[in-house]
Formats: C-alpha cells, structure tokens, sequence
C-alpha cells in the first residue's frame, strides 16, 4: 500500500492539525506493515508557495532560508511523534521533483493552451475566486490579477472523472465527501489556469517549460510530489504496479486532490490513485489554529509536555470521522488518564504485580482466550477513534476479567489459569496497539515478556497538574 499525507507550505512551524494528518497516515502504515503487507509511507513540504515567498518577506529574511528552517520543523515531527514515514520530499529540494513536474506539464501538452485572464486571486488559497471576500476566510484582500496564464483543459475530463468516483475505481472515504464531489464535477467544470507569471511569483517555483515568463501553478507542482519522489522502479512498483494507493488530506484540499490531479493524470496517460481520505479540522481551545495560538497548537511542546502516547492518543480516540474537533490541554489530560494511567497501565501493573506475588514472577499458560476485537474493518473505513475503540476493547475486557475472576481469591490451580489468561491478553495487546501507541506497546510487551516477568513498573504516570502551561 502506497500512503501518502498531503505535503504542507512551509509559511509556519507545524501545528497540530498537520500531527492528526501524519499521526493517522501512520497507525495506517503500521497497520499494514504489521499484517506483513508491504508499504510506502510518503510525506513531505510544498517548498514552492507563494505563500512561503510572502511569510519570508514579512520577516526579512531569504526565502530560501525561511523554508529550509520550517521544512527541517515539519521533518523533525518524525521523533517526538513516533512517525514511521519512509521517504520524505521537499518540492524545492528533491532532485526529481522539477524533472518530473516538467515530464508531466509535456505529457499534459494536448491540453494546455494559453488564454488572457482576469480574476480576484487569494493568496492564502493559491486560488482564483469570482468575488471576495475569501471563502475560506483569508484576511488579507483578494488580488485583482490580469495577465496571460496557460489553461488546462479540465472540461473535457468531466464524464471521466465522474465516472471514477460513482464506479469507486478512486474511493473517497468519507461518503459525504464523495457526494461533495460528485456534485461539484456534474455542475460541469471549467478550465483551469494552471500557470502565473514569474514576476508575480517573485521568481519562485519552477519555471513552464519553454516559457520561463511562467511558473507553473504551485497545486500542480505540489500535486505531483506523488510521483515525482517515486523514481524508475520505485514509480513502476509503487505507482503502476501497486493495488492500493490512498491520499489523505483535510477537507479543504479536495478538489485539487480528487478533481484535478486524477484529471491531470488521465490527460498524461498515467495510473490514477485508488483511495481519497478526508480528515475535517481541529480548533484549539474552540478557535481555529493560528500561529497566535502558541504552544497550545505545537505538538512537539505538546510531547515534550505530555509524552507521545498521551498526544497520539488523543488524536486517535477523541478526533471523530466527520465533524471537527476541539483540542484542549485538559482533554487530553483527561483522557490520557483515564485510559492509559487508570485503564491500559492499571492492567498491566496488576497482572504483573500477582505474578509476582502468587507465582514468583513464572508466567503460567493461558486458561482461555480474552476476545479481541479486531480494527481492520474501522481502519478500511477510515474511522480512527472506531478503530481506537475497537482496539481498547480488550482493556476494558480484561480489567472485567480481574474483577470477576479475582484471582486473589482463588486456590492455586485458579490462580495460575485466570493469571496465565491475563499476561496472555497484555501480549496481545501490547501487538494490537503497536500501530496506536508504538511507545507504549513496547513497554506492554517489556512488561509482560518472557517465562518470568520483570518487576512491576509503573507504565505511565498521571498527567493531571503538569501541561505546558506549567
Ligand atoms: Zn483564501
């Protein structure tokens, strides 16, 4: 399976909306990875924005040194998140990414034609609208720009691409997404620009082949990072030869994902992508993110806070499939305590604590099988927390199966048979919640290894009183 996130402008650090995206493309990784499929996780910076060129200028300093430092930010979420990503490209450094982005503008070029335009451009967009304000609620007044762009012709692709999404040859997960779209293709489509010129880029981007006045639209440029950081038989096995490949993005950037580039891509006589995931937003403390809102919205201070598993939890349980979501510091305390310190480490620090105290630390065999329920239905659907849920069943079934059998209580044949059940169900938790929770997985797993069980740990400790607010 090839896994990609959409790859952000570098304008900022990283915020909390880009750790749910790379947070959830990762469980799908890992999951994959752990049913023995093989599996390209792809991430990355779109390095070429307008927008990039314009955060640099408000700060007075190179362009190119603003995006270097922001991109080494965003590639730096790899550690303190656990991500497992395994390439990652930045659209101003990838030695490939220009050549393949001019291979796919020349495959294109029975579609491409040059045409004077009029439009109000907002640059917070990188989009043309009919009339302003932004509908997305950019600021900053739209731009009345009229030059000589190159035009794309999207229209003739209209009875395609419809197909595509109504045969579910390109999934879009979820259904009210793919009925966005549905509705947006048979309204009828227009052509596109898909070229600006050089000046008003401020000579950022890459240049139209043989009309170096031009730059090519950056959602063109950035669109096809999918590919171009594939290269000879890495495009081969992951582009064309591969069953599943799934994008996913936030709801904002659909259009350009399941419209354009699947028309950009049957234009050049390429393979299209098989799967569309669409995450909705975070807001932090009920406000959409902003730089203003600090370190609330960073997640490498969220970490360094609250540890790993606390964040990724969070993201994982609390953000739901549709609708958005609101972060605050005393939800994720919340539920980090109560599930991970109360419920997940309760478990364990119990179960290796009475075999210690009743069997000397020896691991008898399992009495019987605790049912897990399994998470790839919930992961298929694109449903995280349905899947968290799912996932945490076996906790909540275990701590049922203390209370019940209360193996403190019992002779020494019904010790060893509801004790040997116990440390059997943390080992398979501790596999099961690998792709959620891959720190404390493994410290599941160190805790309940072997024939005899190392002293009992605490696995983790009570947030409630520490946080980034001190
Ligand atoms: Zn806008």
């Amino acid at each position: 399976m090839y896994i990609t996130t959409t790859i952000p402008y570098v304008n900022a650090r990283p915020h909390l909306g880009h750790a749910l995206e790379l947070v959830q493309a990762d469980v799908l990784a890992r999951h994959h990875r752990r049913r023995g499929e093989p599996v390209r996780f792809q991430t990355g910076t779109d390095d070429n924005s307008l927008k990039n060129v314009l955060a640099a200028e408000a700060a007075g300093v190179p362009v190119r040194e603003l995006v270097d430092r922001n991109a080494a930010a965003f590639e730096g979420l790899r550690g303190p998140l656990d991500l497992s990503f395994d390439s990652f490209i930045r659209t101003s450094a990838h030695p490939g990414h220009r050549a393949g982005v001019e291979r796919i503008w020349e495959a294109t070029g029975h579609d491409l034609y040059q045409r004077h335009y009029e439009g109000l451009y907002c640059v917070g967009c990188e989009q043309f609208y009919p009339e302003g304000p932004c509908p997305d609620g950019h600021e900053a007044p739209l731009q009345r720009v009229s030059e000589q762009n190159w035009f794309f012709r999207l229209s003739r692709y209209q009875d395609a691409l419809s197909e595509l999404v109504r045969s579910g040859r390109l999934r879009i997960e979820p259904v009210v997404r793919r009925n966005e779209v549905l509705a947006f293709i048979e309204a009828g489509l227009d052509d596109i620009s898909v070229s600006r010129s050089a000046a008003r880029a401020r000579g950022w981007g890459i240049p139209v082949p043989g009309d170096p006045d031009q730059v090519v639209y950056v959602w063109w440029d950035a669109l096809a990072n999918y590919v171009t950081a594939l290269e000879g038989d890495d495009y081969d096995r992951w582009w064309v030869s591969e069953r599943r490949k799934v994008h996913l993005m936030g709801k904002g950037v659909i259009r350009f994902h399941a419209v354009y580039w699947p028309a950009m891509l049957l234009s050049a006589g390429r393979p299209l992508p098989t799967g569309i995931f669409v995450h909705d937003y975070l807001t932090v403390d009920g406000r959409k993110i902003s730089k203003s809102a600090g370190d609330a919205a960073d997640p490498v201070a969220l970490v360094d806070a609250y540890g790993v598993d606390a964040v990724r939890w969070w993201l994982l349980r609390e953000v739901p499939r549709v609708g958005d979501a609101d972060f605050t510091e005393e939800r994720l305390v919340a539920r980090a305590d109560e599930d991970l310190a109360n419920g997940l480490g309760n478990l364990v620090n119990r179960v290796v604590t009475m075999v210690h105290r009743f069997l000397d630390g020896h691991v008898p065999p399992a009495g019987e099988e605790l049912a897990a329920v399994p998470v790839d239905e919930a992961l298929a659907a694109f449903d995280f927390r349905r899947a968290a849920v799912a996932a945490w069943a076996l906790v909540e079934e275990a701590n049922r199966y203390v209370e019940r059998t209360r193996p403190w209580q019992q002779p020494r044949a019904g010790q060893e048979a509801a004790l040997g059940t116990l440390v059997h169900a943390c080992r398979t938790l501790a596999v099961q919640l690998e792709p959620f929770l891959p720190t404390a997985a493994a410290r599941v797993a160190a805790a309940v290894a072997g024939e005899r069980l190392p002293r009992p740990e605490p696995l983790f400790r009570r947030l409630a009183g520490s946080g980034v607010a001190g």
